[in-house]
């Protein structure tokens, strides 16, 4: 409970502060909006998701190279794929003989120059497109606490981003990001100091094959038809991993479960199903692909008191009042006589075409309305019987 009403506080304080932007614009009082924008889903930014590792070079007025480094970017959409969100670390792997005379000249010790050689240098960048204007914005923070506002736009290969600088940082810089194919692209950042100083950053970065991991599925889930393509591939698997590590775990259907709900099921059915009993439902995966991208989890297994891969039924006894047990094993044991009809491949593919046809919702999956459905006619008379495999079959054919 108390976690919920941390959550509505949140939804009501963002609530409010949109309530007061609306306000301003029209004059009259409307009621919030909860609804976002459509995440972000330009070529731009979907290009440049993933891990990219490169070299960098600074030059400072009339000294070259004074300082260079080896760069990484891990890129990736965030909060519900409203925002692009830049982490990147860089690690100085040379200092020029002429800075490092200056830095001594500035009675640092050679330790203290080693030091400064070897620190990693981190920064956040976050950015989005607002969706009056179309306009880039973006926020930087790095590990000198500097701060810097970006706006800016993008040109056919071309990302212009124009910066200003504050707490730490001093200035203003402007960045021309080029796209030279899709695994490269080349920054040139110039930075103009308080003082009149000039300095320039160039950095080369390629797309990083080794960053790239085995679970990264290279689609863009942001897509529907990828998604959705991407969780029945993903799901299936799922479903048959899942079935193998824990059939032998499982037990043949009790018999006074079996007495109640034989009439109902061809017997071959029933002979197949394994039962396992599980402290809780883990979800698959290939959930981190998702959080990988900024998808909200779909759903949440662990909240979930049985569910059924193939013939092998997981039943997690603490989400269900023992006297539903029989009930929930009947719901499961729908699910097996679909597995049976479909097979798994079709199976997978019902079950995440009906779950993306229907708004997201797993009360609006047409496998799972007609387990529910089924199941409450089994609870209002579990002496009126009916054929859950020619239900299942005239539904499916
Ligand atoms: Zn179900």
């Amino acid at each position: 409970m108390k976690k919920l009403s941390a959550i509505l506080l949140v939804i009501m304080i963002s609530a409010a502060s949109c309530a007061t932007n609306r306000e301003k614009e029209s004059g009259k009082e409307n009621m919030p909006s909860l609804e976002p924008p459509k995440a972000l889903n330009d070529e731009w930014s979907k290009w440049l998701v993933g891990d990219w590792q490169g070299t960098a070079k600074s030059d400072f007025g009339e000294h070259k190279d004074w300082a260079k480094g080896d760069c990484r970017l891990n890129i990736k959409f965030g909060l519900n794929g409203q925002f692009l969100v830049r982490q990147g670390q860089s690690q100085v792997t040379s200092l020029s003989d002429e800075y490092i005379k200056q830095l001594k000249g500035q009675h640092l010790s050679d330790s203290d120059i080693e030091k400064m050689c070897n620190s990693t240098f981190k920064s956040v960048e976050i950015y989005t497109i607002d969706p009056k204007t179309g306009e880039v914005i973006a926020y930087l923070f790095d590990s000198l606490r500097c701060i810097a506002k970006g706006t800016g736009k993008r040109e056919g290969n071309k990302e212009i981003m124009n910066w200003v600088w504050s707490v730490q940082g001093q200035g203003a810089s402007v960045r021309v990001t080029e796209k030279v194919d899709n695994d490269k692209f080349i920054t040139t950042e110039k930075y103009k100091m308080p003082d009149g100083g000039i300095m320039e950053d160039k950095a080369e970065m390629t797309r990083s094959k080794k960053g790239k991991s085995d679970s990264d599925s290279g689609m863009d889930l942001h897509n529907p038809e990828q998604l959705v393509s991407y969780l029945e591939k993903e799901g299936r698997n799922w479903m048959v991993t899942q079935r193998d590590a824990y059939w032998a775990k499982g037990r043949p259907l009790e018999s006074d479960i079996r007495s109640v709900i034989g009439p109902f099921f061809q017997n071959d059915t029933l002979d197949s199903v394994r039962i396992c009993e599980v402290s809780q439902i883990e979800n698959p995966p290939f959930y981190k692909e998702l959080e990988r991208q900024g998808i909200p989890m779909p759903m949440d297994f662990r909240n979930m008191a049985g569910i059924t891969f193939n013939d092998t039924v997981l039943i997690n006894p603490s989400k269900i009042d023992a006297k539903r047990h029989t009930s929930l094993i009947f719901h499961e044991c729908v699910h097996v006589a679909q597995f049976r009809f479909l097979t798994p491949d079709g199976f997978a593919r019902e079950y995440v075409k009906g779950w993306a046809n229907n708004e997201f919702d797993y009360y609006k999956i047409p496998l799972e309305i007609q387990a529910y459905q089924l199941q409450r006619r089994f609870d209002s008379n579990s002496q009126s019987t009916f054929s859950v495999e020619a239900e299942v079959a005239q539904k499916w054919k």
